[in-house]
This record gives structure tokens, sequence and C-alpha cells, in this order.
């Protein structure tokens, strides 16, 4: 089978289909029978359709996932056989990565190489570690004197039901992050994903039945978010909600998840500064700043979209940002050499337009790009608005599309001055330094209060390190030993002989 002929094989079948919900191990029809259109962003035309799930399957899946937790081969299952559960998981990922690729790049826009490499690598790869964590949590034992006649211990223990809620930006690797750490600590889950890019995540859940995880271990509820993803919240028989997603809706999971106090980790939004010094590498920060503004359009919640750069060096930034981003090919993510797809909707494409036409209006200058691009699809040019000041909302919201905001600060401003515009934000998930200067690059680290500091573009860590938000970017933190954690309680116990 060529490249095209898989392409079309899965536009004609997999995504055509007509998707449902992965209950106790079934696929079923939503008990309403109704569906939801999901849309190319590409052409803005459908694609196929998905169950539109609504509080009694969200209900029926909860009981699933209860009853998989309780009792059975997932309850009995030794650490190590949810790590080669895991494993399995990301060797048929591995196997099947050109066909999720291309799901992924038509579902969400997105161009597929930067997809294969990205989110289906990181995917496989972080899948992997994770899975090396499941046997390798442990309790403690206080000291006591050997004369005590009794002892204590503390053990950790799954946290039970979990209910992941994904975006649609990055659908697979959010669904891989989220729901991996839940089953190698060993819960059970209910993921429902995006409506809008629903697809990868349903070949994600018929993999894991190959993989052979039990029934009702993994269940997947596609539907609207204020319905399905509401349910889940209400839902008293979940244990714990792990949300990726905007501030405006985390703020009300956390608000109804108080009712049956359920366990919250809340990725956010984010409106990440970049500061490049004078002494930076400016030919390397223009490169590194532009890339990411075209990484998915834009549309990555820990982007560096504020840009504050020295004013000796600012002009020569700018021109080398516009330089890079004129260089992009905008297309879709199937089209070849292309670097910057569409945005996922109309709406999204609305809500930028405002936002850039707004801060032109409020005396913003337009480097580059400024407009939706003349074509079908929901494109938008990536763009640079310089001259952007704090009373402009650019300056403060997240714009979610390739647009990059710049502002200047004085040749000779000190530390504290630059880390206080770095911090001039609600948000606090990301920040990028560029500079050769050693101490002023652990001063500013200590300076900002965002949880992912990446100094002249980091190096390549994602998933193994704790990643979550300062302020209103988040609750808790994803990766590494502490995501892991997130899925246990705390258990002390303690006997006197
Ligand atoms: P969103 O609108 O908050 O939606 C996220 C998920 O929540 C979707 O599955 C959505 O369902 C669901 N949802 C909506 N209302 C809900 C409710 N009342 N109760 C429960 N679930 C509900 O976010 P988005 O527009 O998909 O994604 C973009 C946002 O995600 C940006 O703000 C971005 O910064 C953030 N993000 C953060 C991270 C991070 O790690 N910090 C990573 C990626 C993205 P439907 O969409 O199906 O309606
Ligand atoms: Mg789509």
């Amino acid at each position: 089978m060529t490249a095209n002929t898989s392409v079309q094989a899965l536009r004609h079948g997999f995504l055509s289909r007509g998707q449902r919900l992965l209950i106790g191990g079934e696929w079923v029809e939503a008990l309403s029978g109704e569906t939801i259109e999901v849309l190319d962003p590409a052409t803005g035309g459908v694609l196929g359709t998905v169950a539109q799930g609504g509080a009694e399957d969200v209900g029926r899946a909860v009981d699933a996932a209860r009853a998989a937790f309780a009792s059975g081969p997932w309850a009995d299952m030794p650490a190590a056989g949810r790590a080669s559960l895991l494993n399995r998981l990301a060797d048929l990922i591995e196997a099947n990565a050109d066909e999720i690729a291309i799901i992924e790049s038509i579902d969400g826009g997105n161009p597929i190489n930067s997809i294969r490499r990205l989110d289906v690598g990181l995917a496989i790869g972080n899948l992997r570690s994770i899975a090396g964590w499941s046997d390798k949590i442990w309790g403690d034992v206080p000291m006591v004197p050997a004369s005590t006649p009794g002892m204590a211990y503390v053990v950790r223990e799954p946290i039970g039901v979990v209910a992941a809620i994904t975006p649609w930006n990055a659908p697979f690797l959010m669904a891989v992050h989220k729901i991996a750490p839940a089953l190698a600590m060993g819960c059970t889950v209910v993921l429902k994903p995006a409506e809008l890019a629903p697809f990868s995540a349903i070949r994600l859940g018929e993999l894991a039945l190959e993989a052979g995880f039990p029934a009702g271990v993994l269940n997947i509820v596609t539907g609207f978010g204020h319905v399905a993803g509401q349910a889940l919240v209400d839902h008293p028989g979940v244990d714990k909600i792990s949300f990726t997603g905007s501030t405006r809706v985390g703020r009300s999971i956390l608000a109804g998840s108080a009712a049956s106090m359920k366990r919250v980790t809340l990725e956010l939004g984010g409106k990440s500064p970049i500061i490049v010094m004078a002494d930076a590498n400016i030919d390397l920060a223009a490169i590194g700043i532009a890339d990411e503004i075209a990484l998915k359009s834009g549309q990555y919640c820990a982007a560096g979209t504020r840009l504050f750069a020295n004013a000796a060096i600012h002009d020569a930034l700018v021109e080398g940002i516009v330089k890079r981003l004129r260089g992009k090919r905008l297309g879709a993510g199937l089209d070849d050499g292309c670097d910057v797809g569409p945005l996922i909707s109309k709406a999204q494409l609305d809500r930028v337009t405002a936002l850039v036409d707004e801060a032109r209006g409020d005396g913003a200058t337009v480097a580059l790009g400024g407009c939706a691009a003349q074509r079908d699809g929901f494109f938008f040019e990536p763009t640079v608005l310089t001259d952007v000041t704090p009373a402009m909302r650019v300056y403060h919201e997240e714009v979610f599309g390739p647009v990059l905001s710049v502002t200047r600060f004085d040749a000779d401003a000190d530390l504290a001055t630059i880390a206080a515009l770095a911090n001039d934000t609600d948000y606090g998930l990301a920040a990028k330094i560029w500079t050769k200067d050693l101490a002023a690059t652990h001063q500013l680290a200590r300076m900002i209060r965002a949880g992912s500091i990446t100094i002249n573009g980091g190096i390549h860590t994602a998933g193994r390190l704790p990643f979550g938000g300062f302020k209103q970017s988040g609750l808790g933190r994803e990766g590494a030993r502490d995501g892991m954690l997130a899925f246990t309680e705390l258990k002390s116990v303690s006997l006197a002989f």
C-alpha cells in the first residue's frame, strides 16, 4: 500500500466509519444514538462522526471502571504486569505510528512530520518511561527505637477511578500522558477526548484492547464537554479528575470537584514570556522563537508568546524572527513540505483574528502577517506584533494562534525589572530565557514564577521532568515521579506488638 492509498484507506475507513464509545471492553453506541460531526480543519468539510456520549453513558463507563478497579485481573495484577501491558501498548503504537500520525494530522490539521516526531515519538518514549515507574513506587517505614513495642509504615495505593479530560491541540500525546501514569499506578480510567479532534484517542483505545488491558480498565466516552465532561465532574464514583485544557474550564472543574472532594490535577493555559538579553545568540534565539510560534500554529500551551527584547538587539531579533517565519509554508497537515497547519476551528480563527485586529487598532505594529490566509479552511498567517503594551488584550490573553507579541525593555534594565515584566501575567506555565550570562540565567530562573524555565532552547526532556503551572496555569504536576504520585493516596498504618 502506498502512502497515498493508506491516507485514502483511513479517510474512507477509520475516519468515516462512525466511531463509538469504549465501555467495559466493548465498542458501543451512545444510549441516545446521537453523534457529533468532526470537521477537517484544512477544508471545513465533515470528516466523520463520533458517538455523542451523555450522562448515562458516562455512568456506564464509570461503573465499568469501578468494577475493573475493585476486582478481577487488573485489581489482582502485580505492578510488573501493568508495566508489561504499558510496554506492549508502546510497541503497538510504534508499529502503527504512521497510521496514528496520519489520523492525528488530518483530524487536528498539524504537519505530519512534526506529529510523527514530536507527538507520536514522545508518546512512545514517555509511555515506556512511565511503564518503568509501575514497580518503583515505594512506601516508608519511620525509624523507631528497637525497644518500641510496635511499628508504623506508610503505603501508597492507587487513587481509584480517574476521569481524564483532554484538549484538541495535541490529542494523542495528551491522551497517552493522562492514561499512562494512572494505569501504571493501578487506577482505571474514563477518557473524554475533545470533540474537535477525537479520532486518535479512539485508535489508542483499540490498541489498548489489542495490548490486552482487561475490560473496563480504559473506557473512552466522546461527547461535548458541558455534557459528558461535566457528567464526569459531577459523578460521585470518580475519584480523580486529570484535566488539560483552558483555565476557564479548569476553574469550573475545580469548583465542581468539591462536592465529592475529588482529587484534581489541572494543566491549563499559558502566556509564556520569552526574555532575550543583549548578549544572547540572536540568530539561534530568532530561530527558536519563530519555530515555537509556528509549532501547532501556536496552539501549544507552553509556547513562548510574549517576547521581551533588550532594546539594543530588538530590531535585529525581530528581523530574524520575521525572516524565519516568512520561510514557513502554510498547508494541510499532509501537504508535502508544509510547516504551519490550520487552526482547529472557525471559532478559533475568529478569536485570533479579533485579538490581532484589536491590537492593531490599539497601536501595535504588524511586522508580519496579521490576518487569516486567503484560502479554504481555518488558516491564519504567522504573525509578529511589535510595540505591544500592557494596555492591549493580546499582551495578557492566551491567543492560541501563530501570534508573537513583542515588547522592548531598556538596554540597561536590571534583572528585577525584567523578571517583573515576565511575571506580569495571571499565568505561570513556562518561561524562556536567551542569554550567555550564567549568573543572570539562574537569577532570572529563580525570580520568574513559572513551572518550566527553558534556557537557550533547553534540552529535549519532555515528559521526563515534572510539568505544570504556577498561578492560573494549573494545579499539580504531570510527568516524572511527581506525576506518578499524583495517582496515589497515602495510607499510614501503625500497630502495637
Ligand atoms: P477546553 O475548552 O478547556 O476543553 C478541554 C476539554 O475539556 C475538552 O475535552 C472539553 O470538551 C472539556 N470540557 C469543556 N467544558 C467542560 C466542562 N464543563 N466540564 C468538563 N469538561 C469540559 O480547552 P481546549 O480549547 O480544548 O484546549 C485549549 C486549552 O488547553 C488552552 O487553554 C491550552 O493552553 C490548554 N492546554 C494546556 C496544556 C497544559 O499541559 N498545560 C496542554 C495543552 C493545552 P469539548 O472540547 O469536547 O467540548
Ligand atoms: Mg477535527
